[in-house]
């Protein structure tokens, strides 16, 4: 049998173009979308303000599906994590992070990862394969479809599972559907984040096709130290990912966001922090420390808070803007990097 597409994969201009080969007027295309992501409607049939043949003919021809809840796990300090079933059985998790005023959603780009980074969870089960663009919106769809109170859901983070830049093209066109006021979800570039281990040759891209935040992925101040952790660093060093950093373009008031992830006797000490300080004097940055988060058999450990403060103070005093990620949702392990979409159930 062959599965219906899922009409959330196609854009609007697609949809268009589909509905002028069927005869049919382009512009009801912004009819349907709109009641997909304004309305959050699950049938075809519901959408009355098309006639009664389009309906039919949508309905033969496509699906509106919702990823499967494989799971769900809220921790004792109010995050959530979500496990994911997709169409093929493969699994992925987001993660919401209740804030003072708001929530954060943490959402994935691939099934797996590929950049193999020694730290992290989701690396150690390899990369298995991309999201479609609709996979990646429907995690941000489905979970305000599943909130009381989805108008709190205004951040998004796209640091889950996967490294959003080796699979571009879909999160560009996710994106385009998440910040669509109009026929999309309406979300502001201003909230959206994509955070990266470093894919030099896409930053480029990325500034010029879109105006969401980027953070980086840093994590050690010297290359060998960098090469270590994140495999990455041997194509494109620290200096190179500096220098497209220094060149990418920022809308007025925006910083690069750099993620440093503190791992005891690593690259936490006082001269990784002056070193650190160093490197990003030529970018507008602000600095995101994650201490790190243990998992079984990970065989690195959190420093001391002591030292987690003092790194942090080196920083400030260097007049940098520094904020100490203590994660949330540890004890559903849902915290960065924590993320392993394993499902044994
Ligand atoms: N691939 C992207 C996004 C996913 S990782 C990237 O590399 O940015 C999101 C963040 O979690 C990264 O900054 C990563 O360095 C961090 N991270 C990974 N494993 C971690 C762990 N065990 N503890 C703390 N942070 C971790």
């Amino acid at each position: 049998m062959k599965l219906a597409l899922d009409i959330k994969e196609f854009t609007e201009d697609r949809l268009a173009a589909w509905l002028k080969d069927q005869g049919l007027e382009p512009y009801r295309a912004v009819q349907i979308l709109r009641w997909i992501y304004l309305h959050q409607t699950d049938t075809f049939e519901e959408m009355t303000d098309l006639g009664k043949e389009l309906r039919k003919l949508l309905s033969n021809h496509f699906t509106i599906s919702r990823l499967a809840k494989a799971k769900i796990e809220t921790s004792q300090d109010g995050s959530r994590k979500y496990l994911f079933r997709l169409e093929d059985g493969k699994h992925v998790e987001s993660v919401l992070i209740p804030e003072k005023e708001h929530y954060t959603l943490c959402i994935s780009s691939q099934v797996g990862c590929a950049q193999g980074c020694r730290f992290c969870l989701t690396a150690k089960g390899g990369f298995v394969r991309n999201l479609s663009k609709g996979e990646i919106v429907a995690q941000v769809r489905d979970i305000a479809n599943h909130l009381d109170d989805a108008k709190r859901l205004t951040n998004i983070v796209l640091m889950g599972m996967g490294e959003p830049l080796a699979n571009y093209r879909n999160v560009i066109e996710a994106v385009k559907t998440l910040t669509d006021s109009d026929t999309g979800l309406g979300f502001s570039s201003r909230k959206i984040t994509i955070s990266t281990a470093g894919l030099v040759p896409r930053l480029a891209d990325l500034g010029r096709e879109s105006t969401v935040n980027l953070a980086i992925s840093l994590n050690a101040t010297d290359n060998e130290t960098r090469s270590m952790l994140m495999p990455i660093n041997r194509k494109y060093p620290i200096e190179t990912l500096l220098d497209a950093c220094a060149e990418y373009p920022l809308l007025p008031r925006r910083r690069i966001t750099f993620e440093y992830v503190l791992i005891k006797g690593v690259n936490d000490s006082r001269q990784d922090a002056e070193r650190l300080a160093g490197l990003l004097r030529p970018i507008r940055a602000k600095i995101n420390l994650i201490p790190f988060n243990a998992y079984e058999g990970c065989g690195f450990e959190r420093p001391q808070e002591a030292s987690i403060q003092t790194f942090r103070n080196i920083l400030v005093q260097k007049n940098y803007t520094v904020i100490i990620r203590h994660s949330k949702g540890q004890d559903i392990s849902a915290a960065c990097g924590q993320l392993s979409g394993q499902y044994d159930a």
